[in-house]
């Protein structure tokens, strides 16, 4: 297996069945091969937002590489996340896999004080010779009790798309929050701590509190959760942990996602009417950020604006990102392509997705690239793997996996959110002079 997951469906595969999203839009259900990254990538954002927490994944040399080479650039002296490899004696099952994980942990926590939260991170090889790291990191909690709190959980490719392996480690978390009912707001999914802090800003000039995130930048510093607490997803891939959090009690607020000057405003003024504030006043609070955001994108809408747009199916952020690029950018789309379709989460984005020539879950890979090559969009998002082919084929891409490693939620990041598909469009245009 390589570090670009290419895993097949369940077995309903190679099914092709239409289907509809609220009366209007055809969706294209596709089950077979899938070229996607794993769930490990999340590490990278997750362990520069949780500041004392350490990823030790339980994996193989190729888990290893994966990791090193996406997070390459941001190791420093120390990393916060490391890979415990399994041997091919572990792998045959001729080793106790769980005597060697507990003198890894012992070594590293005895080397490392700095961690406050150690997370054991699951793999396709040990979740294929089926190494329990829930108990493991149980057993480990009671070792290492008072020192450092172990928790567990998968960042496998195996059915996965990369941006689960954040819902997966925030849903590992749900457990340990404390418990409150008191009325607050808690913001899902992983913001930078820049977009993080403007965020509350806003919050604050809408009188709108208290108002925490998960994660927080402290793992040691989890928010309460209980029957008075709103959720606000800010990425739309947190299903799961939305789902952990509404059995603690809590409820999802309906909104669009941040991304854009309409998706922020929407997603701001969701917040403001759970929690009581007029829309006079949002409108008064957002007056300065949207005309600042206004003036940055109009460059980009005449860059952007009557080009065709794919996306295939990879983050998870592609429809909150058609509609931006459709709605406040006059970009066209063709194929826009999610891995899987959460209604729950995506309800309010598909109220304002302009209708794309087609809408599609799910993949079967050649199909799909021939369906591409038959569109021949001035831009294709799409994973790392693919890349590379598509431009050898004239195609100009944009890499999904770049949209979540950038900061691009909220008001003022709304252009560099636009330039970052911009970029690809002027790098074409400058090769073909
Ligand atoms: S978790 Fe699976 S897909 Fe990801 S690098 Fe390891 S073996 Fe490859």
């Amino acid at each position: 297996m390589t570090g670009i997951g290419n895993t097949s469906a369940p077995a309903d595969a190679d099914q092709c069945a239409p289907a509809r999203v609220g009366d209007e839009l055809p969706l294209l259900r596709e089950r077979g091969q899938r070229q996607v990254f794993c769930g490990l990538a999340g590490i990278v954002w997750l362990h520069r937002k949780i500041q004392d927490a350490f990823f030790l994944v339980v994996g193989s040399r190729t888990c290893a590489h994966l990791l090193q080479s996406a997070a390459g650039v941001m190791i420093f002296a120390e990393p916060r996340f490391g890979t415990a490899i399994l041997q091919d004696r572990d792998l045959a099952g001729m080793a106790d896999c769980n005597d060697e994980l507990d003198r890894v942990v012992a070594e590293l926590l005895a080397r490392r004080p700095d961690i406050g939260t150690l997370f054991l991170v699951g793999s396709c090889p040990s979740e294929v010779i089926k190494l329990d790291l829930d108990t493991a990191a149980e057993r480990l909690s009671r070792e290492h009790e008072g020192r450092v709190r172990i928790l567990a959980y998968s960042g496998s490719g195996i059915e996965t798309t990369f941006t689960q392996g954040e819902d997966t480690c925030l849903t590992a978390l749900v457990p340990e929050m404390p418990a409150s009912d008191d009325p607050a707001l808690l913001v899902v999914g992983t913001l930078p701590d820049v977009v993080e802090d403007q965020f509350r800003r806003l919050f604050e000039q809408l009188g709108i509190g208290p108002v925490h995130f998960l994660p927080a930048r402290q793992a040691g510093e989890l928010p309460p959760v209980g029957a008075g607490t709103k959720l606000l997803a800010a990425q739309p891939f947190v299903g799961d942990t939305i789902a952990a959090l509404g059995k603690r009690g809590a409820e999802l607020i309906a909104a669009p996602y941040p991304f854009g000057i309409e998706g922020t405003r929407a997603w701001l003024g969701a917040a403001a009417d759970a929690f009581g504030v007029s829309q006079g006043k949002v409108d008064d609070v957002c007056e300065a950020p949207i005309a600042r955001a206004e003036r940055g994108l109009s460059r980009y809408r005449q860059q952007l604006g009557g080009r065709r747009i794919s996306f295939l199916p990879d983050s998870q952020l592609e429809i909150p990102l058609a509609r931006f690029l459709a709605r406040e950018c006059g970009m066209e789309l063709a194929e826009v392509g999610v891995p899987y379709l959460d209604r729950r989460m995506m309800g309010a984005e598909l109220e304002l997705l302009p209708r794309p020539e087609r809408l599609s879950e799910g993949q079967d890979l050649e199909v799909q690239l021939d369906r591409l090559r038959a569109d021949r969009p001035d831009l294709t998002v799409c994973g790392l793997g693919l890349a590379n082919p598509l431009e050898a084929e004239g195609l100009t891409t944009k890499w999904s996996i770049e949209l979540v490693f950038s900061p691009v939620h909220g008001f003022d990041q709304a252009a560099d959110l636009a330039e970052l598909f911009a970029r690809p469009l002027n790098r074409r245009a400058r090769l073909a002079f």
